[in-house]
């Protein structure tokens, strides 16, 4: 079973993905992660990739699909996996369908975390990151028990530049523009899965693991 988790900033998508990929006994393929562990273990595609982050250019996609074929063809992957931040746009998507099916593999579902823009501009301009520790909170959803201070450690939050408005707006644009094309992707081949996003992390996790046919896979 190979899902993939597609949604916008701050729908919740990697934290779903994380614990879904718990609950049912999948692995969870973060893209970041991918680069950080095949960089920590030494493997070839990983130095092969930072050697493009240290030119500050993009990775190729050929190179995170190798990954990410790498990943899934290890034996924990062997009861499937989630794929969290790849693929990011359509060309992507094609060359991951091309590269699984040399492989007699595919994509079973997809699964589209959907959340209003009022709700996501909600979420990302409310948080708060504290600069110690890096935990972070929500002015009005978990709110500080000292106001401007970390519950945890006591250090000072902060809004990361990434999280003003009007970055906000940007990335959802570049989001819009790049990724929602997936969703008519994977709709069209009928693998679509579409979640309400809204109201709260349990109750969208429960409907996630609903849709996907429950704990038995
Ligand atoms: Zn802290």
């Amino acid at each position: 079973m190979y899902i993939i988790f597609l949604g916008a900033p701050g729908a919740g998508k990697g934290t779903q993905a994380a614990s879904v990929a718990r609950k049912l006994g999948l692995v969870h393929i973060a893209s970041g992660d991918l680069f950080r562990q095949a960089l920590e273990q030494g493997k070839e595609l990983g130095l092969k990739a930072k050697s493009y982050m240290e030119k500050g250019v993009l990775v190729p996609d050929q190179i995170t699909i190798d990954m990410v074929l790498e990943r899934i063809s290890a034996p924990d992957s062997g009861g499937g996996a989630i794929l969290d931040g790849f693929p990011r746009n359509l060309k992507q998507a094609e060359a991951l369908d091309e590269a699984l099916a040399q492989q007699g593999k595919a994509i079973d579902k997809v699964v589209y975390i959907k959340v209003s823009e009022e709700e996501l501009l909600k979420r990302l301009s409310g948080r708060r990151v504290c600069r110690q520790c890096q935990t972070p909170c929500h002015v009005s959803d978990s709110p500080p028990r000292v106001e401007g201070r970390c519950d945890k450690c006591g250090g000072e939050l902060y809004q990361r530049p990434d999280d003003t408005e009007e970055s906000i707006k940007r990335r959802l644009e570049v989001y819009s523009s790049e990724t929602a094309p997936l969703v008519d992707y994977y709709g069209r081949v009928g693998k679509l899965v579409e979640i309400d996003g809204e109201g709260g992390v349990d109750k969208v996790e429960r409907r996630i693991v609903a849709a996907l046919g429950g704990e038995r896979l």
